[in-house]
């Protein structure tokens, strides 16, 4: 019994030591006196430096990255939220403290799952970065098989690839292309192997 609790501990603190940030404080709400909107500034408890790459990578198609600045926007669930490496973080749609209180908590999960990613795969490379920022539905769409098979839903695969850039679908629905390992390691190769995972692959 002894035994168990100790290995549940140690388990507690390994999870634990993959999370960057534990907690935030609000900063502040700040009112848009042209559009009826509310956002929040808050303080994450920790720097976001070197994770904010990592974020702008697995968030690809959704993100606008400001690389010189580190600074980072995403929009997720209707709402846009940026990152700043201070590790503060703003974002908009917040009408009430507890909306604010529970975007933030979102926030807070997103950041460490990039941090885990970070721990795990190490930072993203100057190339892989560069890639990312400059990568058009034509680069997704140039790794599909071009079946036009409608087995993902949409009719074609342009239709497809400019979904998987915004973030609306994922490259695994695409039954051909998955099911083919020639294909999917050609993809890997020709997209990065961390935007490839990032868009579903
Ligand atoms: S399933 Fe793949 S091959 Fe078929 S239309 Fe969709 S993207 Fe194209």
């Amino acid at each position: 019994m002894g035994d168990e609790v100790d290995i549940l501990a140690l388990m507690e603190r390994e999870e634990g030591r993959k999370k960057l940030v534990r907690g935030y404080k609000i900063l502040g709400f700040e009112e848009n006196p042209l559009v009826p909107c509310r956002g929040v500034v808050a303080k994450l408890d920790a720097e976001l430096g070197d994770v904010i790459p990592v974020l702008f990578l697995m968030n690809i198609g959704k993100a606008s990255y400001i690389p010189g600045e580190k600074v980072l926007t995403i929009r997720e669930g209707g709402r846009l939220i940026t990152f700043y490496p201070d590790g503060r973080v703003s974002l908009n749609r917040a009408w009430t403290e507890e909306a604010a209180r529970r975007a933030l908590d979102d926030v807070v999960k997103m950041v460490n799952e990039a941090y885990a990613e970070l721990l795990r795969y190490g930072p993203p490379d100057e190339e892989e970065l560069r890639r990312a920022l400059r990568l058009s539905w034509k680069d997704v769409l140039d790794v599909l098989p071009g079946e036009n098979c409608g087995k993902c839903g949409r009719e074609t695969c342009y239709s497809f690839a400019i979904d998987v850039l915004r973030g609306k679908a994922r490259l695994s629905e695409c039954t051909p292309l998955i099911k083919s390992w020639e294909r999917t390691s050609k993809a890997r190769e020709r997209l990065g192997h961390r935007i490839a995972r990032a868009l579903g692959l």
